[in-house]
This record gives C-alpha cells, structure tokens and sequence, in this order.
C-alpha cells in the first residue's frame, strides 16, 4: 500500500499521520514536544514503523510551528530558525527525517500546510487566492496566491502585523515579546486570559472581550482582504471555537471596509467568505499530507 505521510509539529504537541486523503488516515499518533532529537526520532519511528508493516512510504510532508527557513535553495532548508521555543532555534528539521526514511520531504509552516489541506480538500476548494489564519496560543496566517503557497523572503507572519491600539478603550499592553502590541501581542488566547484574568474559553458569550476580540480580527482581516485579495478567509485554533465571533467579524470586516471593496463575495455573501476550517481540528495533519503529496509531485 502506498502512502504519505504528515507531520503536523506543533510548540506543546507533534501529531503523526499516514493516509492518503481527508477521508483516508490510515494510523496516526500524537506525543509531546520534548527536545528535537527526542520528538524529531518519536516520528521517524513511528513512520519507520509504517514500513515495517509492509506499507510504502511515498513522501513525508512537515508542517512545523516556526519561523522556518522554507526555502528549496537555501543552506537552512528545512531547519525551524529564530523560534523563542528553547532548545529549538536553529534546528534541522527536514534534514534527519529525510536521511532516516529516504523519500522526499515537503516543509512548510504549519499555517501554509492548513491552508493546503483547506485548499485540497476543506472550505477553500476550488479557489485559488485564499488566507487561512489560526488564533490559539500564537497566530498565524498561511497564503494561497494563484495557485501557489506564498512563500518570497521568507514566509508570511500575518500574526505579527500591528493594529490600531486605542489604549482608552484597551489598556493591556500586549504580550508579544517582540513587539508588544502586534495582532499577536493583543488577540491571541494567551493574550486574552491576560488582559481579563481568565481563561478564554472560561468567558460568557456577553463578555466585552468578545467584541474587542472581534474588533482585532476585524482589523487583520480587512488588512489581509487589501492586501492579498483572498477569495476567502479561514479562521481557524482555539480562540476560534467561540462560533459567535463570526458574525462579528464578518460585520466588523463590512464597517471597516465602508463599500470600498465592491465584491458580492463581502457586500453581500460575507457568511461564505469569513469562514471556519472545513477539515477542522484536522486541518493540521491533513495538511501536512497535503504537504508530502505535493513534494511527491
Ligand atoms: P495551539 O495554538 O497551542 O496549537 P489552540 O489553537 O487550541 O492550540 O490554542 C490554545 C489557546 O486557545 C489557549 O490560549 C486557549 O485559552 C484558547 N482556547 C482553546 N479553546 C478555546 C475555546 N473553546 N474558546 C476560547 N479560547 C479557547
Ligand atoms: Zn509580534
């Protein structure tokens, strides 16, 4: 039997999967991220394992918490660069698993692996320019462009743009250790238990963290809709899961807009383009496949 495999490499947890499809996963295990050499050797065994049991191993595609060097000709290639995660900057990540399991390996961030998995087989089939943004402990934004994952300089890091801040209205400094009051600094889940002493998920719907929260997101979508021109936007992670941010979100998006961007798609059709993950809390693992399939290509 043929199949790929994926590697969705995530700051607390690595999640391992072989399949060939959303609706095919073969096996999958998750373990905790612990040092490189522990987690890294956790999933070459586990694929090892795979091909002990008779399978073919394809390709295996990683897509890693980052920053990452995902550049096909740079030195770095497949190595997690500049993360604050202790004892993983400056680590080759795709190099060993290449090595140990010889087949080719695709590396990506874990954002531009979800939106390939959203593209290939969740809410964003059939389009070809899409965002696909998660908003946990970290936020990040993964870009589809023509067809193709945004990669240029380096990667895009959408959770790092800045956002007006009215310090009237929100005090809390924000809590990006690099800048602060990014979008990051001021809306992730971590952020919001800081700014109001309690867990997000712990926050009645009617809690005014709400509508600040949708008010940020707002912000950063109407930015990314000006910039990127998606087709559609996919918020997905945990914050995420309180369903009553869409509808604000979407109406934030419309009011910062004013009727500039004259598209049905936001003038009219909003609850189609401001939308959950089709795939998911699978869209991680499902993308990094995705990941593999392409590298196998
Ligand atoms: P990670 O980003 O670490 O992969 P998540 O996407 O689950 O994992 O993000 C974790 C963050 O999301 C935490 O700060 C947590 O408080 C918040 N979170 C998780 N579930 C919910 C929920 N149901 N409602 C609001 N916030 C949540
Ligand atoms: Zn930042």
């Amino acid at each position: 039997m043929d199949l790929f495999g994926g590697i969705e490499a995530g700051g607390t947890k690595f999640v391992c999967a072989v399949g060939n499809g959303s609706d095919d996963i073969v096996d999958e295990v998750r373990f905790p991220t612990t040092t490189p050499e522990e987690t890294i050797g956790k999933a070459i065994d586990f694929f090892r394992g795979i091909v002990a049991e008779g399978a073919t191993l394809r390709a295996v595609g990683i897509a890693s918490f980052g920053p990452v060097d995902p550049n096909p000709r740079s030195p770095t290639w497949g190595y997690i660069t500049s993360t604050p995660k202790s004892g993983w900057a400056n680590v080759n990540f795709a190099g060993p698993v290449q090595a140990a399991l010889g087949v080719p390996v695709g590396f990506d961030t874990d954002v531009n692996g979800a939106a390939l998995g959203e593209g290939t087989w969740g809410a964003a089939q059939g389009l070809d320019t899409f965002v696909y943004l998660t908003v946990g402990t970290g936020i990040g934004g993964g870009a589809m462009v023509e067809g193709r994952l945004l990669h240029g300089l380096m990667h895009t890091e959408m959770g790092h743009i800045r956002l007006p801040h009215d310090y009237e209205t929100d005090p809390f400094p924000g809590n990006c250790p690099f800048h602060d009051d990014c979008f990051e600094g001021l809306a992730t889940g971590p952020a919001i238990e800081a700014r109001w002493g309690q867990r997000a998920e712990m926050l009645p719907p009617d809690h005014p963290a709400w509508a600040l929260e949708a008010h940020y997101l707002g912000l950063a979508c109407a930015n990314f809709v000006l910039t990127l021109c998606p087709q559609r936007i996919i918020l997905g992670g945990g914050v995420m899961q309180q369903a009553h941010l869409f509808p604000l979100i979407r109406r934030e998006v419309q009011t910062l807009l004013n009727d500039y961007v004259r598209v049905p798609e936001i003038l009219r059709d909003i609850d189609a383009y401001i939308v959950p993950p089709g795939l998911g809390n699978r869209a991680g693992a499902l993308g990094a496949i995705a990941l593999a399939m392409q590298a196998a290509e």
